[in-house]
């Protein structure tokens, strides 16, 4: 079976479940009703492909989709039905304003010179082109500042050449729902939605849809939460999305006193039982994994020993029984085990960022509910 020998020949598999990426959509809809949910899958849906994830979220009724750039747009239009509004949350680049309103995408119109450029296009064309606003609420990332966004609220000619689809603006401690800074961000916004009173609103990413009802506004725009991220563990019960594999590709036993990996940075303090992992900083394993991070096997920790390398890793299986693990077996990296939030804590990260570099050196499976949908083997775009 074709299929079978892809999966047997990789060194890594990522297993990515669709079913719990509906489910999770499914979720948070529910918790933001009466505002409707959109989907954030900028960066390839944070790595595990659009052209998979964004269909499904569309079956589930997903019209409302943010991707960051427009090469993003152009593939995500291909995959999910034309009645989708597709948003691009860094605006336009000098150059491609024409591109972007031909293939009727929504830019995020963020500082003065994107909306003087679009503001130039409507000229030419005539007639107003849709764009969503973004308000710097006090993040100071992307948007404009409140006072600027009241001038152009009360432009005459705005309307004659933006039409405003969506006012929009982003928390910077959403993930912390105690912040006061997430109240005063609100604060400010609805202060200048005021001043917009008949264009749709959207603050709420994955930890603002955590956050009381009158952060939901109309839309929401939550990203890694789809992915099986869980941010609020308590309240969310959302489901992971992601499993990854390596190969044990050798076995041995040390000595005591005998180092391990680049810089021989680990010394075995008592005879030890190693296996060397095929998976390394070069497929998204982080190198700051080096001496903190762990395998798993049926449920039993094997720590890293020494450095992450490339492409391998060396971890410690002494706690497991001698026949438990062979060469040619596969060891658990995200799992039942272990979840992308130990893996960024280990690694002094987040888990977006581990989420993100999982890259196609791993064979993908993509499942859904009732099965394998789609293999695709390691190297192959995704
Ligand atoms: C990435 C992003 C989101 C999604 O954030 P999550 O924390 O992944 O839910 C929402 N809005 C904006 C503006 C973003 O850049």
């Amino acid at each position: 079976m074709k299929h079978q020998n892809i999966t047997e020949a990789c060194s890594s598999r990522l297993r990515i479940h669709l079913g719990a990426i509906r489910a999770n959509y499914q979720a948070i809809a529910a918790r933001v009703a009466p505002a409707r949910s959109g989907a954030v899958v900028k960066a390839n849906a944070y790595g595990l492909g659009v052209v998979r994830v964004a269909p499904a979220l569309y079956r589930e009724g997903c019209r409302h989709f943010f991707v960051a750039q427009l090469n993003e747009a152009v593939t995500l239009a291909r995959a999910i039905g034309a009645d989708a509004t597709i948003f691009i949350l860094n605006g336009i680049d000098p150059g491609s304003e024409a591109d972007c309103a031909e293939r009727g995408f929504i830019p995020v119109l963020n500082s003065h010179s994107q909306i003087t450029r679009w503001r130039e296009l409507a000229r030419t064309k005539g007639k107003p082109l849709p764009a969503a606003l973004q308000i710097d609420s006090g993040m100071s990332r992307l948007g404009l500042p409140p006072a600027d966004a009241i001038a152009l609220a009360q432009d005459p000619d705005l309307p004659r050449e933006i039409d405003l689809t969506l006012l929009m603006t982003h928390l910077a401690c959403s993930d912390e729902p105690e912040h006061p800074a997430n109240r005063a961000q609100l604060d400010a916004f609805d202060a200048i939605r005021a001043h917009f009173p008949t264009v749709p609103a959207s603050i709420a990413n994955s930890g603002g849809t955590f956050l009381p009802g009158d952060f939901h506004c109309d839309i929401a725009r939550p990203g890694v939460a789809l992915y099986g991220v869980d941010l609020a563990p308590d309240v969310a019960g959302l489901r992971p999305v992601v499993e990854l594999e390596a190969r044990v590709v050798q076995i041995r036993d040390i000595n005591a006193g005998i180092g391990v990996g680049y810089g021989l940075t680990y010394r075995a303090p008592a005879p030890r039982r190693l296996a060397t992992i095929a998976i390394g900083y070069a497929d998204g394993w982080p190198r700051s994994l080096s001496g903190v991070g762990a395998a798993w096997h049926r449920s039993v920790r094997l720590p890293i020993v020494g450095r992450v390398s490339m492409d391998s890793m060396t971890v410690d299986i002494s706690a497991l029984p001698t026949d438990a693990l062979a060469e040619g077996n596969f060891v658990e990296l995200l799992g039942p085990a272990q979840s992308l939030a130990d893996v960024a804590r280990d690694a002094g990260t987040i888990a977006y960022e581990i989420l993100t570099q999982l890259g196609p050196r791993h064979a993908r499976i993509i499942v859904d509910d009732d099965g394998v949908l789609e293999f695709t083997a390691p190297g192959e775009r995704i």
